[in-house]
């Protein structure tokens, strides 16, 4: 017996297209009580001329496969996720309960307002809890993604400066910034100018001074990440906003990494105009394969015209379904966004309340300095400014000990059962590995972490072919990185 047998988690696993047998079913439906429809005259030419080719299997069959490629998912609910940038927090399962609520579940997209009257509550609570938690004045829930959010905030800065008969065309991203950014503004039509990040990791303000300087009139706004992606507190943020402001630009803050300062500052108070929250990430909405995400726009009063189509209104004691928005840009997402979402985010949020909100980001940040701490001893931090939730560590000194790259050190951990961390973002540490640990993680947790890193740490000192060439544990052994992005072959076919 193999090792993989005794824990019950079997590498080789044939796809299911090459089980069962001819004939065999999974359901048993009774017999025809109507007349038989010819199917190839009742669909002419679009009638298929041979059988499908699907699999013939019993429900066990088709269970026990899915089941078991589940197990060879890597997940949350299994292990330590420490993806920074991606606040990979545990999913509390009441918001599970909650969103399986018949009426929020089952309740069609369709369903009339005064029907759906608790539902629309629900969403004008959340929007009324995002927007005090940012210091805004308005939400919109629609974006189902943080990207999508971006361009949501963007189109609303561009339809702002329309309505004063401007068409400013720049839009200044710091070279740390997340890549969806500058793409987000790229797809809105503006051009996305880049500045450097100060030597502390931060934007200092005579740096955005000087970009914005040549700009001229041209001066659409600034996007900025605080805490940005190297775990920094952009400690100028009024500084900078006010430098953007002078120029008639907006100020866009994206706030994917919300969980480091939840109760601790607001962005709308620190000169931010619009914003987006990442559900998935600070309100542990499952994201990563397991669930779709959400991205909801914060924005102050004077975007609020310009806001995603409909909008929930409360008239007298009913909530309505406002489409009469004649300056806003229309819809982004179909019906409401996803709302499962928004149920998931809204229990998380009342759940914990200001106090505990708050402790989310204290405990996020200890973590993240706990780990940074005991790290630092083995690989050396990018930026010794204090961080916040996550921390960034470099290969300079591995690399040129033992040859051994962030690649290898992030394969081996797989090993060791930990999700590897962020590997090459920021682009502006080399050979960045980032690590955010998320308040939902023990003590034991990280220093087992920590502990598998020293490890390995210690095998590129005496075996680096060891870990250069990991992950050894796996079904699949390292696989060429440019071709499984490039080729991938997703889809089983009879001839491969
Ligand atoms: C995750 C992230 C985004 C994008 O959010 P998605 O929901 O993945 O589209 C944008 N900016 C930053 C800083 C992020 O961490």
């Amino acid at each position: 017996m193999t090792p993989e047998a005794v824990t019950g988690i079997q590498f080789e696993e044939a796809p299911i297209f090459e089980r069962g047998a001819p004939g065999r079913s999974g359901t048993s439906a009774s017999t025809l009580d109507v007349p038989p429809v010819d199917v190839s005259r009742a669909l002419g030419s679009l009638a298929r001329k041979a059988p499908a080719g699907l699999p013939e299997v019993s429900e066990p069959e088709v269970f026990r496969h899915f089941v078991r490629l589940s197990q060879w998912n890597f997940s949350i609910d299994t292990q330590f996720y420490p993806l920074g940038s991606c606040t990979m927090k545990y999913n509390p399962k009441v918001n599970e309960w909650a969103a399986r609520l018949e009426g929020f579940a089952k309740l069609h997209p369709h369903t009339p307002d005064h029907l759906a009257q608790g539902a629309l509550e629900v969403m004008v609570a959340l929007e009324c809890l995002l927007a005090e938690i940012a210091g805004m004045d308005g939400v919109s829930l629609q974006p189902a993604a943080g990207a999508q959010g971006e361009l949501t905030g963007l189109m609303m800065i561009r339809a702002f400066h329309e309505s004063q008969g401007r068409s400013p065309k720049k839009i200044f991203i710091p070279d740390s910034a997340h890549g969806t950014n500058p793409a987000s503004s790229t797809l809105n039509g503006y051009e996305s100018v880049g500045f450097p990040a100060g030597s502390a990791g931060v934007v200092e303000p005579e740096t955005l001074a000087r970009a914005l300087e040549g700009a001229g009139d041209a001066v659409a706004g600034l996007m900025l990440t605080n805490p940005n992606t190297l775990g920094l507190y952009e400690s100028a943020m009024p500084k900078l906003t006010a430098l953007v402001h002078d120029k008639g630009g907006l100020v866009y803050g994206d706030g994917a990494n919300m969980n480091a300062v939840l109760g601790r500052a607001r962005p709308g108070d620190i000169g931010v105009d619009v914003m987006q929250y990442n559900l998935h990430k600070t309100f542990t909405t499952p994201h990563g394969g397991g669930g779709p995400g959400s991205g909801p726009v914060a924005f102050k009063k004077k975007l609020e015209a310009f806001q995603p189509s409909p909008v929930i209104v409360k008239r007298g004691e009913l909530f309505r379904v406002d489409y009469d928005r004649p300056k806003s840009i229309g819809r982004v997402r179909s019906f409401f966004g996803n709302f499962g979402m928004m149920v998931r985010a809204y229990t998380y949020i009342r759940e914990l309340g200001p106090e505990g909100l708050r402790a989310v980001s204290d405990l996020a940040v200890l973590n993240a300095n706990y780990v940074a701490a005991r790290l630092s001893q083995v690989l050396p931090i990018a930026f010794s400014t204090p961080s916040l939730h996550e921390a960034v560590f470099t290969d300079r000194e591995l690399e040129a000990e033992t040859g051994v790259k962030t690649l290898d050190l992030a394969k081996r951990l797989i090993d060791y059962g930990f999700h590897p961390p962020t590997v090459y973002f920021p682009l502006v540490v080399r050979g960045a590995l980032m690590v955010e640990p998320t308040e939902t993680e023990t003590k034991q947790t990280l220093d087992a972490f920590v502990d598998a890193v020293t490890a390995i740490v210690s095998e590129a000192r005496a075996t680096p072919e060891l870990v250069k060439g990991a992950p050894h544990n796996t079904r699949h052994r390292r696989l060429d990185e440019a071709r499984a992005a490039r080729q991938p072959r997703l889809r089983w076919s009879r001839e491969a």
